[in-house]
């Protein structure tokens, strides 16, 4: 099957994705954000407040893994997305991650609100679609890490690399309360595609009263 996402450079492929998720109403505004790995060392994310559907290539940034520095912008007064913290720990955590998006959703936050305060975990629904994560069981039980919200990212991305390094999660994916999610792949295409499968499986979360 053809990969739509993977076969062009990661700039002009992330600024389709982000028309498409601004489209789909999971990148309202100025928010949310997109990233690809340029190697072992790098990765290329949104600039900071740039509306979503009019993204261009030149609006995303080259930083380095390990300290966050910026290697490259086209614009000089461009910043980094504010939470370009999150994108580093995944990238640093796992290395064969290719790709990390994150956009907020109506259906994501109201999924989330089925987890009690301060828990870990989100419960996932056995859904068929669980086999886009990657999940191939019969009657799974699948948890998504989820996360408390706070206006000081670091703090978000602290607590994931905290949980993350203790312990790999049994799906590419979190969830931020009252946020949004973040899915990671090995390329573009399985990033995208598994935003999609979770935002499918978080829609029917929220619609039910069906909790386990
Ligand atoms: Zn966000």
């Amino acid at each position: 099957m053809a990969h739509l996402f993977d076969s062009r450079p990661p700039r002009s492929a992330l600024v389709d994705i982000a028309r498409d998720f601004h489209a789909r109403g999971w990148m309202s505004g100025t928010s949310g954000n997109l990233s690809a790995r340029a190697d072992g060392e790098h990765f290329w994310i949104s600039a900071s407040g740039k509306p979503k559907g009019g993204m261009q290539e030149s609006d995303f940034l080259l930083i380095r893994i390990v300290d966050g520095a910026v290697i490259e912008r086209l614009t000089p007064q461009d910043r980094p997305s504010a939470e370009t913290c999150v994108h580093r720990i995944i990238y640093a955590l796992f290395p064969d991650a290719g790709a990390c998006l994150h956009g907020h959703s109506v259906e994501a936050c109201l999924a989330a609100d089925h987890a009690e305060l301060r828990s870990e975990s989100l419960n996932l629904p056995p859904l068929e679609m669980l086999k886009g994560l990657g999940i191939w069981e019969q009657d799974p039980q699948v948890r998504l890490p989820l996360f408390e919200n706070s206006l000081d990212v670091e703090q978000i991305a602290e607590a994931i690399r905290r949980r993350f390094s203790e312990a790999v999660p049994a799906v590419s994916a979190l969830m931020v309360r009252a946020h949004g999610a973040t899915v990671w792949g090995q390329s573009l295409q399985e990033a995208y595609d598994r935003f999609e499968v979770l935002d499918f499986i978080l829609s029917y979360l929220a619609r039910t009263d069906r909790c386990r």
